[in-house]
C-alpha cells in the first residue's frame, strides 16, 4: 500500500491529496490556475494535445491549456485539466492500453547490440523461473529485446491489450501491485473491489468506454498515430464516474506509408499498437460485471 500524494491540490475552495498513479513523483505540480495541473513537458506529447484539441476526440482527453515554465526557468511544463476537480474523494484507476508498452524503435535499439544481460535474466527469474529457456538457464542471461517482449507477457498487457498500472481506492489506500495481474478473472476481481460501494459507476463505465471506442473509430488522430503506453484514466466518487485518455508521451504519428487499424495482431514492424484489442476486452469485463 502506498500513498501517492506529490502535492495538494486547491479546486472550488477545497483543498486536497492529489492522485498520481504513475510515473515520476517530481513530474506532476498543482496548476497556476484553477482545476489545472502541470506535468512535465514532453515535446511529443504537446504536439499530441495540440492536435488533440482540435480532433473529435477531444471530450475524451484532459483540456490541454498550454506551455507553462519551471519558477527557475529550468524546464517547462503542460498545463492540463485537472481530471479530479470534480469529484468529491475520487476513486482512481490507471489502466495502460495496448498489446505492448514500448516503441518499435526502442525495441530496434534493443535489438542492435544484443549482450546477454545477467539483471534481467535475475528479474525474469524472480518472476517466473520457467521463463527462461534451458540456453538461457546455461548462460544466466537474456538479451534486452527478448526481456522486452517477454516483459509484456507478465500482465494482461500482451494478451488482453491492457493492464492495470495502478488504483486508487474509497478508503484513500493506494496500490500499484498489479505487474503481474494478468488472467480476466483476476482482471475483474481487481475492478470489483475498485468499484465496491459504487454500482452506478459500472453503467457508467460502460457507457463511456462506448462512446470513446465509437469516437476512436472516427478520429483523424488516432486513424494517424500509433498510441504505446497511453491509459485510460478511470474516475468515480458517491455521485458520478467517468473516463479519460491520458499519457501520450509514447504516441507518434505513423510513417506516410504505414496504415494500422489498432487491432491486428502486432508483428515486428507493423506498428499495430492493439488499442481497440484493450478498449473492447474492457467493455466486456465490465459487462460481464454487470450481468453478475
Ligand atoms: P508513465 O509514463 O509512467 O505512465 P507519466 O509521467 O507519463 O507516467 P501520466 O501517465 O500522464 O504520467 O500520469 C501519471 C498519473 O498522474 C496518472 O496515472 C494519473 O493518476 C495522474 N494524472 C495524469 N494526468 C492527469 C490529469 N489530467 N488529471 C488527473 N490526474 C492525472
Ligand atoms: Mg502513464
Ligand atoms: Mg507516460
Amino acid at each position: 500500500i502506498v500513498q501517492w500524494t506529490p502535492f495538494f491540490q486547491t479546486y472550488r475552495k477545497q483543498r486536497y491529496p492529489w492522485v498520481q498513479l504513475a510515473g515520476h513523483q517530481g513530474n506532476f505540480k498543482a496548476g497556476p490556475d484553477q482545476g489545472t495541473i502541470l506535468k512535465k513537458l514532453c515535446p511529443k506529447e504537446e504536439k499530441c494535445f495540440k492536435i488533440l484539441m482540435k480532433d473529435v476526440l477531444r471530450p475524451y482527453v484532459p483540456e490541454y491549456k498550454g506551455l507553462v515554465a519551471s519558477d527557475d526557468g529550468e524546464c517547462s511544463y503542460i498545463q492540463l485539466q485537472d481530471l479530479l476537480g470534480d469529484f468529491v474523494s475520487p476513486c482512481v484507476m490507471d489502466c495502460k492500453i495496448g498489446v505492448r508498452t514500448y516503441l518499435e524503435e526502442e525495441l530496434a535499439k534493443a535489438k542492435e547490440k544484443p549482450k546477454l544481460r545477467k539483471d534481467m535474466y535475475e528479474k525474469m527469474c524472480q518472476i517466473d523461473q520457467d521463463a527462461p529457456t534451458d540456453e538461457e538457464h546455461k548462460v544466466k542471461g537474456v538479451t534486452k529485446p527478448r526481456y522486452m517482449v517477454w516483459r509484456e507477457t507478465i500482465s494482461s498487457t500482451a494478451t488482453l491489450g491492457f493492464r492495470i498500472e495502478g488504483v486508487r481506492n474509497a478508503d484513500g489506500t493506494s496500490s500499484k501491485d498489479f505487474k503481474t495481474t494478468k488472467t480476466k478473472d483476476h482482471v475483474m476481481e481487481a475492478f470489483e473491489s475498485f468499484i465496491d460501494g459504487f454500482p452506478h459507476a459500472l453503467t457508467k463505465y460502460i457507457q463511456r468506454l462506448q462512446a470513446i471506442k465509437a469516437t476512436l473509430e472516427t478520429s483523424d488522430f488516432f486513424n494517424t498515430h500509433e498510441i504505446i503506453g497511453s491509459s485510460l484514466l478511470f474516475v468515480h466518487d458517491r455521485y458520478t464516474a467517468n473516463v479519460w485518455l491520458i499519457d501520450f508521451a509514447k504516441t507518434i504519428s505513423l510513417p506516410d506509408n504505414v496504415k494500422i487499424d489498432h487491432h491486428s495482431s502486432w508483428r515486428v514492424g507493423n506498428h499495430e499498437d492493439g488499442y481497440l484489442i484493450g478498449v473492447n476486452n474492457l467493455i466486456k469485463i465490465f459487462k460481464t460485471m454487470l450481468e453478475n
